[in-house]
């Protein structure tokens, strides 16, 4: 007779048995956090003519379904479409849908090789600053990181690259900012929830940035864009990852002519099928569970 055949599990059985187990134990435990979709648009055109009418229809379609957004503004729009921005800051100002943060004064590049300085960086954003305290009364604590095409160089791995990146950071967390791109050597940018503890900086949150428009949408970059945002949402939610998707005011309502903004429409809808919850990223902030348990030295990179 045989034995083994009789007593001892076959591997396959073996590995279906472990997994069943995985499985109670999973549902014994607390449930696991829901994957997160960040919408987010950087607010940076200043062609005021053609983009009249944005910030109107933009609310009404967020509110009508429910769409929470962060809105990264920069300072040299908020300036030449001041009107529209100080009405836009005092219709959305009690509603958790809408996250005011910055995008800097003139659009400067945080991360790159050569760049201006960091006194002109600090500068830069403080004067952005100051516009977000003129026209709604305090001062953001979010930014998000501006491309500068070839002007700076190439950009950087991370603000752990260099000294004069990690000085950036200090900048920044000296300027208040407490939420800006994850933007770190071993991670990757699109995907995770970072602290820059390492960087001495363990009150920084880093989040996930990826999928701009300006690629994928605008200049199609991945074929037809529709098929492309639908398949990387549905392939997201499979994997149980969060996306991030950045759009911008002039990208929609000016290059795509999307005056009914059906894209954001599409993708909270897409997201929300495929299991996503809708967050802004003040929100990520506060659920700190989400970022400040991160460990650089534990981190495997994917
Ligand atoms: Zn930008």
């Amino acid at each position: 007779m045989n034995r083994s055949k009789n007593t001892l599990l076959t591997r396959r059985e073996f590995v279906a048995t472990s997994l069943a187990g995985a499985t109670a134990l999973t549902a014994c435990a607390s449930p696991p956090p829901k994957k997160l979709m960040l919408i987010r648009y950087d607010a940076e055109s200043r062609q005021k003519e053609e983009i009249a009418g944005f910030f109107e229809k933009m609310v009404s379609v967020h509110r009508a379904l429910e769409i929470p957004a962060s809105f990264f503004c920069m300072g040299a729009a908020m300036e030449m479409r001041e009107t529209e921005f100080r009405s836009f800051f005092n219709e959305v100002k009690d509603d958790p849908l809408f996250d005011i943060q910055d995008h800097s004064y003139s659009h400067v590049g945080l991360g790159y090789d050569r760049g201006i300085s960091v006194d002109e960086l600090r500068a830069d954003f403080d004067r952005s600053f100051d516009v977000h305290e003129r026209l709604r009364g305090s001062r953001p604590i979010g930014v998000t990181m501006a491309g500068t095409g070839s002007r700076d160089g190439e950009p950087l791995s991370g603000f752990d690259a260099t000294e004069k990146s990690r000085a950036e950071l200090d900048m920044l967390a000296g300027l208040g900012v407490r939420m800006i791109n994850t933007f770190h050597s071993n991670v990757d940018s699109s995907k995770a929830f970072i602290n820059y503890r390492d960087l001495g900086h363990s009150e920084v949150m880093g989040f996930p940035s990826g999928y701009g428009d300006n690629g994928w949408l605008r200049g199609r970059k991945f074929g037809d864009p529709e098929e492309f945002i639908l398949s990387q949402i549905k392939e997201r939610g499979e994997r149980g990852e969060h996306i991030p998707v950045m759009l911008h005011d002039d990208t929609e309502w000016i290059d795509v002519d999307d005056k009914e903004l059906k894209w954001v429409s599409l993708i909270a809808d897409a997201g929300r099928k495929a299991g996503f919850e809708l967050v802004t990223h003040q929100e990520c902030y506060r659920r700190k569970s989400l970022w400040a348990d991160f460990d650089m030295a534990q981190h495997k990179p994917s």
